[in-house]
């Protein structure tokens, strides 16, 4: 359920899916006011949806009305996948959880040390999903004092990690002994020269570097950690993995995240 625009390359990603399932089941984009947003979710579950997506500004709204949360998704206090269990719509957070999915492609997160880029929507899930997934400890390198400085709060207070705020001036260096670098801003995203202010030369062999940024889908980040001989990780992965983990919520099924990568990124032009 979403304010987006129609034609929505998400739709035909999860409709790949279902379809390479045989399953007759529809995924629709429809618009919601946050006015409409309660009467739209009793909606949905008088008709028996299976569940929804929802994005902003609908997030942390939808919150009041569902009958419960997820682990992850009460921890950030924000909803996109919506299931229903027995008689409840239970709201959960996939972000973070289609990222790690992703990223146990290349590494177990567990007992790592993590640098992450970045303190709004997609950085919060992302960071919330590691200090679950084990960790051992997180630096978070953010522009806004502020808002980084309210996510380590949170990490620290909720989940007890040691987390590290560095409020973030200039190339940054990452520290020896890193594992994962993510980028989880905006910077890149349809700007295939923005460049993240780091000091490349800090980047070390063996080290996983991740961006969330989709497109392009290569973005200048991955292209230098590849070149310095690290693992990279892009941000179609952790889009189809968000779709995956939505339609194994929905349908109990496991999809093939391949079909819906490539059905996501022949909708993207990508
Ligand atoms: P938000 O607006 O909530 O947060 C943006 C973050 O980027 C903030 O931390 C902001 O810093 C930082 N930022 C933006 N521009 C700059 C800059 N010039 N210099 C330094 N920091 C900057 O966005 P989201 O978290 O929702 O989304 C972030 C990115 O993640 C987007 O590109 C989005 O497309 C992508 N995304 C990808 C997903 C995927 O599945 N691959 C899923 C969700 C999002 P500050 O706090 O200082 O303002």
């Amino acid at each position: 359920m979403s304010q987006g625009a129609a034609g929505n390359p998400t739709v035909a990603m999860i409709e790949a899916a279902f379809a390479h399932h045989n399953l007759h089941w529809r995924y629709v984009n429809m618009e919601v006011t946050p006015a409409e947003l309660g009467v739209a979710v009793r909606g949905a579950k008088a008709m028996g949806f299976r569940g929804f997506n929802c994005s902003l500004p609908h997030k942390v709204a939808v919150i009041p009305h569902l009958d419960g949360l997820g682990e992850s998704a009460a921890v950030m206090g924000a909803v996109n996948c919506v299931v229903r269990r027995g008689e409840k719509f239970i709201g959960e957070n996939t972000d973070g959880k289609g990222f790690l999915k992703s990223l146990n492609t290349a590494i177990d997160p567990k007992g790592k040390s993590v640098v992450l880029f970045g303190a709004g929507g997609a950085a919060r899930a992302i960071a919330v999903e590691l200090a679950l997934a084990g960790i051992q400890r997180l630096t978070l390198v953010n522009r806004s004092e502020t808002r980084g400085g309210e996510l380590v709060e949170l990490l620290r207070n909720k989940l007890k990690l040691d987390t590290q705020l560095v409020v973030w001036k200039g190339d940054y260096s990452i520290p020896t002994g890193t594992d994962i670098v993510i980028n989880g801003t905006s910077i890149g995203l349809y700007a295939p020269e923005a460049r993240l202010a780091l000091d490349l030369h800090t980047l070390k062999q063996g080290m996983v570097v991740a961006d969330v940024v989709f497109s392009p889908v290569r973005t200048r980040l991955l292209e230098d950690a590849a070149a310095r001989g690290c693992r990279d990780i892009d941000g179609l992965g952790m889009l189809v993995n968000q779709g995956v983990v939505g339609v194994q919520y929905w349908t109990g099924l496991n999809p093939d995240p391949e079909v819906m990568r490539k059905a996501l990124a022949a909708a993207m032009g990508v």
